[in-house]
């Protein structure tokens, strides 16, 4: 799985849905999520969403 910074959301996109929802069980897509939200590492929930922008997916996180 390779990540792809896009420029015109500067968000982690992913091709399609299924490669979104696969990111959604990576430690490490998590980690960097977080990282992006600039929030400590705590427990939320993540969705991933259709981008009419770049039509891609992006995943974005929800505080619980
Ligand atoms: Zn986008």
């Amino acid at each position: 799985m390779s990540l792809h910074r896009s420029h015109t959301c500067r968000k982690v996109r992913f091709r399609d849905h299924r490669e979104a929802v696969s990111a959604l069980h990576n430690v490490t897509t998590l980690r960097l999520l977080a990282e992006e939200a600039q929030q400590p590492s705590r427990r939320r929930e993540v969705r991933c969403y259709e981008c009419d922008a770049c039509r891609g997916y992006h995943l974005t996180s929800v505080a619980a």
